[in-house]
């Protein structure tokens, strides 16, 4: 039942109880379409967020911002971004009363030690779950399908919840496998059939890790798809990391990605094609920019910059996620004429200067991952004295007691950088690299500039 009173209903009326569903077919418009589509819902968005959030009423008095003379998406580099510290302010961003709010997340607050709110409200939910079931299905996944979900309904996630209600969308079989142990999931995959696991890359590879030391295949069993979340599974170039060969090899599964966050309540999800994750016109916009927070040129790598659309509670205009990444245009072997982002490569806060190159920590580690001699390992940043980053390398050998020398050959040869390597055990490693019992994501970077 929608709590938001007709008089907002009426003011925006975009995706009321799901009606965004006569957008499905968008996916397959062309452009021309797409774009009309889209500039008429960003104006609505613009129009509605201006009239509800004391935030952005603030902020465009301040900076004379007069809406009026935005007429379509093409002046969108008029409006002034918002920063992931201005979600601090979540009772001024809020666009409705209390009272229509029927949920709080958190986001994981990954550069601020207080966690972000964003209260959600009932059309809110609805679009979440339309979202996710149109990114699920992307994959090839339909009601026939068991998806086993290793992402935490609780704890104010909103992931989880996302996965489950646009499985749930889609009449495919959810069980809510949650935050629980390698060993549990693979039991849950035993006694449920599940088709298809949706988790983050590192810990599928640590249920699988548990069936082969039980003796057990994961090839055998009955999942046949892997929905890659949290973690990147390929490459700038679109190629699979080792990472990502390794679990299909163990699995006998494909492996998709997803990118998304609880700030822009969008997923961006590869199709079978597997060639970028389809952007979401009627749900998002996308931008990509600079050092100098302009446009790139189209192809260009740059930060991604969102205004998710259709979002009451506390709707959001040019947040800069601090993701770096690009898009990918023209029609897709899908026949989808969608644009798709491309891989995150990185953090824009964590790109690393390193001898007149730029580098990202995950990909020093996902130049490393997959290799058998590999166990697994982390990445420290310092400061130089002369205020160049210092890139430390912490590594786990499978075999502890061999050479490493064969990292400084592979680093080179792929990233054309090589940083300092110490070495560590590997109960070490899996000790700094997965709490999961604090972090959902392994923690692979630590930055101590
Ligand atoms: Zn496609």
């Amino acid at each position: 039942m929608n709590k938001l009173t007709k008089a907002q209903g009426e003011t925006y009326p975009l995706l009321v109880n799901c009606v965004a569903q006569k957008y499905a077919g968008l996916q397959f418009a062309n452009p021309a379409e797409i774009l009309a589509v889209q500039n008429r819902l960003f104006l609505q968005h613009l129009e509605y967020t201006l009239a509800h959030s004391p935030f952005y009423k603030e902020v465009y008095a301040r900076e004379k911002i007069d809406i009026s003379q935005i007429k379509d998406l093409s002046h969108i580099g008029q409006l002034p971004l918002t920063q992931k510290e201005d979600l601090l302010r979540s009772e001024a961003l809020l666009c409705v009363d209390k009272k229509e709010i029927v949920d709080i997340c958190l986001t994981s607050a990954t550069s601020s030690a207080t966690p972000t709110l964003i209260p959600q409200t009932s059309m809110d939910l609805s679009r979440l779950a339309y979202n996710e079931e149109l990114a699920i299905a992307m994959t090839g996944v339909n009601e026939t399908d068991t998806l086993l979900v290793c992402a935490a309904l609780d704890r104010c996630f909103m992931a989880g919840m996302a996965y489950f209600f646009g499985g749930i969308k889609l009449s495919a079989s959810m069980v809510r496998a949650g935050s629980g142990s390698a060993a549990q999931h693979w039991e849950l995959i035993k006694l449920t059939s599940a088709t298809v696991i949706v988790g983050v890359p590192s810990l599928i590879y640590k249920i699988g890790q548990y069936a082969l030391t039980n003796h057990e295949d994961p090839k055998g069993c009955s999942v046949k798809k892997l929905i890659a979340i949290g973690e990147p599974t390929k490459d700038e170039t679109l190629s699979l990391l080792p990472i990502a060969r390794e679990l299909e090899a163990m699995w006998g599964a494909k492996i998709y990605s997803t990118y998304a966050s609880s700030e822009m309540a969008t997923t961006f999800c590869e199709c079978e094609a597997r060639k970028g994750g389809h952007t979401r016109p009627e749900l998002i916009v996308v931008e990509i920019l600079g050092e100098d927070d302009q446009p790139v040129m189209p192809g260009e790598k740059g930060e991604v910059v969102v205004t998710p659309l259709g979002i009451t509670g506390m709707p959001l205009i040019r947040f800069k996620t601090g993701d770096i990444s690009y898009l990918i245009q023209g029609k897709c072997a899908c026949k989808r004429t969608t644009q798709r982002l491309a891989p995150v490569l990185g953090r824009k806060n964590q790109m690393l200067k390193y001898k007149g190159t730029t580098v990202y920590p995950n990909a020093i580690l996902a130049a490393l991952e997959g290799d058998e001699r590999f166990h697994g390992g982390y990445i420290e940043a310092a400061k130089n004295g002369d205020g160049t980053d210092r890139i430390t390398l912490y590594a786990a050998l499978t075999h502890e007691d061999e050479s490493d020398a064969w990292i400084k050959e592979v680093l080179q040869a792929k990233l054309r950088v090589v940083p300092e390597i110490k070495r560590i055990t590997r109960q070490d490693a899996d000790k700094k690299v997965y709490q999961f019992d604090k972090k959902r994501k392994r923690l692979t970077f630590f930055d101590l500039r």
